[in-house]
Order: C-alpha cells, then structure tokens, then sequence
C-alpha cells in the first residue's frame, strides 16, 4: 500500500512539476573607490502556472573566474554553493532552491560577490570592462552600475539607458534584449577637493618596484603581490626560451606599467618591446587573465631576445611575430595553459583567409597596417591584414618546426652568430638572408618552402651575394683579439713571474 502511495506521489510530481516559469534578474554592480567591484545578482524565480512547482534541483549561473568572496542566499538564508569550470574567464556557481517554488511564493536568489582587478586603478584613473549577457530565460533584466562618490566620466563604451546622480554617485543603468552580450566599458577620474587649497587634487598612485629571477617591474602596490606571482613563472618561461634560443637571456627585463595613457586605448597590441630590455605593458594590461599578462610578458620577452640579431631598424616580419606567438604559446603549454583556443581561431582564420593572396607577408609589418587597416573580406568573415599578418606568421613558423624539429631555433641563432650575419633594414635583402640562414641550419634548400608560405625569396645561388655586402662583425673579432691578448699577456707574466720565482728560490 505504503508503495502504491508512493508512486501516486512520485506520478503527481511528474504532472506537477511543470517547469513553465519566468526568471528576472537584476545586476546591481558597485564600483569602488579602492580598485574593487561587488556585484549582486538578484534572480527571481517566479512559477506561471497554479499547478505548477519547482522541486528542489540545481541551478547555476556564470560569473567571472576571479571572483572572490561569494556568497549564495536565498529567501530563507545561505546555501552551499560549489563552483565548475565553464570557460576560460567564467566559472558556474552550482547551487540548489532550499525548498519547493510554488506559484504563491516570492522566490529568489541572491548571488553577491567581488573582483578585485576591476576596475584598474591608477591614481587619479580608473579604467572599468566587463562584459554582461543576457541569458534566453530571463524574462526580464537589469544591469545598474554605480560609481565611487566624487568620479568624472572621461569616457563610455556604451551609451547607459539612464544615467542620474544618487548620494553623489554616478548611475548607469543598461537594457539588454533577450540572447544580447554587452561590453561596458567606463573610464573616469576621482580627484579630491582641498578645502584649504580650494582646488581639486589627483592623488598619486603608491609605486612599488617588484623583483623576480629575470624581471623587475614598477606597478602600483595594490597590483604588486598578484603580478610577482606571474613574473615567478614568467621567469620560468625565459628559462625555457633559453634552452629553445641557446643562448643565455640578453637582458635583465625591466616592465614598465606607466598609467594610462592614448596607447591603452588606441593601439591594438597589448605590450611593446621597446628595446634594450626594456617593455612597456598597458595598464589595462592588469585587467587580464593571468594567462594572457603572461602571454603579453612572453611574446615581448622573446621580441627582445630576437633583438640580439635583429636590431630595431630592421622592420618587423613574419619571424618576429611568428617566433613570438609560437614560443609564447609552447611556454604557457608548459605551464599547464590550454592553448587551444587560441591556435583554433589561428587556424580558423587562416582557413576562411585561405583565397587571399598570402604574398603580402612578405614585406608585412604590423606596425604599418595598425597605421593603414584596412578590412578585408575573407569568405563572409571580416578580418584584417594585422590579424591574418600575425596569424601567417604563427603558421610559418609552426610548419617549420613541424619538418625541422625544436631545434630549429637554436640551429637558426647559431648559424646566424658564427657566419656573423648582419640582418639588412632592406626587406627583400632581409627575407634572403632568412632564407640563406634557414638553409644553412637545416641542411635544406629552403626557398621552395619560404615561397609557399607567401614569402618572396631569390634561390641561394651564391653565398657571397647574401654574405660580403652585408658581413660586419669586424668590431666584435676586434674585441675578441684584445680579450685574447690580454688573456696571453696574463698567462705570460704568471709563467714569467713563476720561472723567476724558481729561481731565485734554487738559488737559495
Ligand atoms: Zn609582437
């Protein structure tokens, strides 16, 4: 009987449990003054039909993965929540209703927590992204952000529903229709009154130095723990390069993170070699995953390894960014990144490019079409000569690896460094040389290969055409002979002072 009962019940649940039902959701963010952000999510379940309940099952919602400091409620107090990975910047909180959601009841969720590298803060600016979506179920949606007392908006991305001022914050509050992804994006300065000085004051950002193996940077102090945990395994990353390159780093790295600035937001790449050791990063740069401030931090480092041959008047190419992608991308494997989806939308693009003629790859810097973009049609995919510039150089360099091995880019260093060859500003004259050095490291005619990937190249008939013009060198062997003459000059007067030593001392 007891059985019966119970599958009558379990037969009513099945009826019952219609899930016809309405979510709203609301975001209320909270910029604050110290460089943080909390968020609340109030999600309201409401049941649309009388008959109708929610059992007790599990729900979840995608945050930021650097969230911090959540916590889950609902109507009836805290629930336990566990946390799964979702995608490379959003993690789903798991949680469960503690009870039924009837018809009559006024359910809801409450999801609050905070980020800490949102907005970033550079005394007097604040640089706030985050990008929201608006999910097929939510019947309704708000988003409502507000700004720390005291803000100046230098800049929006995104033109707010309203906008009004409350207990002298700034809010803003968005629309997004059903399915629609929003990137917000707020700039703004809080410069203090001094009612003694009658003026506005920018306070000054509190700048730490911080050191690791191979970097030394100079960052705002709130950033400064959290960035030596980078530089810890960006260190192991030059370590790695060392052995690809075989040849010890050039440099001591020194980062500079030196406040926004036009660049932060102008210019597309997010780091710059700038030469002698020295590279500048965004501050924007911060906001990143710890993947890609790693990336950014590798892919100059190795700009600057290249730099021991190739110095800066000569132009940019599908080496240089084609080594920097690929090593970067080896390095973070290494450190246990996924580097899928990066080499997919390499691929990707390369594949829905694959009918543009490739040859412009060979005089192709993305310094000069950052300047002169324009965009092109690829297959009904918009995209432009800088992505598919960087996307080519990566895949050059991967099918070089792919028949030559590892190896390749310590053969290529060494065989530049003992024929003492001086890489020419002069681009065609720059990609024989390349072509004269890969075929002497490989062992490999390498023009046929070169001019597959785009890149136009005269055979290597005479060696002397590459090498005489172009052979310098001249002061180094100088300072190699003094080296050695002083060397002799040492070892003579060691051998001279011990012969008189003897001597003197059998003469006693
Ligand atoms: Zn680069």
């Amino acid at each position: 009987m007891k059985k019966i009962n119970f599958l009558i019940f379990l037969f009513l649940i099945v009826i019952l449990a219609n899930f016809s039902s309405a979510h709203q959701k609301s975001i209320q963010v909270k910029i604050n003054e110290d460089g943080t952000s909390t968020e609340k999510i109030l999600w309201k379940i409401e049941v649309k039909e009388f008959f109708s309940f929610f059992p007790v099952g599990s729900w979840r919602i995608p945050i930021p993965k650097e969230a911090d400091e959540i916590k889950v409620s609902d109507k009836y107090g805290n629930l336990a929540f566990s946390i799964a990975e979702s995608s490379e910047k959003y993690n789903l909180i798991v949680f469960k209703n503690s009870k039924r959601i009837y018809y009559t009841s006024d359910y809801f969720f409450n999801i609050e927590y905070k980020l800490k590298r949102n907005p970033i803060f550079y005394e007097p600016k604040f640089f706030y992204k985050r990008t929201f979506s608006r999910s097929p179920t939510d019947d309704s949606f708000s988003l409502s952000i507000a700004l720390p007392e005291n803000s100046q908006i230098r800049y929006l991305k995104e033109n707010p529903l309203n906008q009004y001022i409350k207990d002298s914050s700034i809010i803003l509050e968005y629309n997004l229709s059903i399915n629609e992804t929003k990137t917000i994006e707020i700039e703004f300065n809080i410069t203090g009154f001094s009612p003694d000085l009658g003026i506005f004051l920018s306070p000054e950002p509190n700048l730490v130095e911080i050191n690791s193996n191979y970097y030394e940077a100079v960052l705002p102090e709130r950033y400064a723990n959290y960035y030596a945990s980078i530089l810890k395994k960006a260190d192991v990353g030059v370590e790695f390069i060392e052995r690809s390159y075989g040849f010890p780093s050039p440099y001591r790295w020194k980062i500079e993170i030196i406040g926004f600035d036009d660049l932060d937001f102008e210019v597309h790449t997010e780091g710059f070699y700038l030469g002698d050791g020295r590279i500048r990063i965004k501050t924007t740069n911060l906001q990143k995953t710890e993947k890609e401030i790693l990336y950014t931090l590798l892919h100059e480092t190795i700009h600057g390894f290249n730099s021991k041959f190739f110095s800066e008047s000569v132009p940019n190419f599908w080496w240089e960014e084609g080594t920097a992608q690929y090593i970067s991308f080896l390095v973070l494997e290494n450190l246990s990144y996924n580097m899928t989806e990066e080499k997919n939308e390499i691929f990707n693009l390369l594949e829905s490019c694959k009918n543009i003629d490739k040859t412009f790859i060979s005089t192709w810097s993305p310094n000069y079409y950052i300047r002169n973009n324009g965009e092109i049609n690829c297959n009904n995919t918009k995209s432009d000569f800088v992505s598919l510039g960087y996307a080519n150089s990566y895949f050059i360099v991967d099918n070089i690896v792919k028949y030559f091995g590892n190896d390749i880019f310590k053969k290529f260093y060494q065989t530049a460094e003992k024929i003492q060859i001086n890489f020419s500003s002069d681009r065609s004259i720059l990609n024989n040389q390349m072509n004269y050095v890969l075929s002497n490291a490989t062992k490999h005619e390498f023009t046929s290969t070169l001019e597959a990937f785009g890149i136009e190249v005269k055979q290597v008939t005479n060696q002397e055409e590459y090498l005489t013009p172009i052979l310098t060198g001249l002061p180094i062997l100088e300072e190699d002979k003094t080296n050695k003459i002083l060397a002799f000059i040492i070892v003579l007067t060691l051998v001279v002072s011990l012969i008189i030593f003897l001597i003197i001392k059998t003469r006693k």
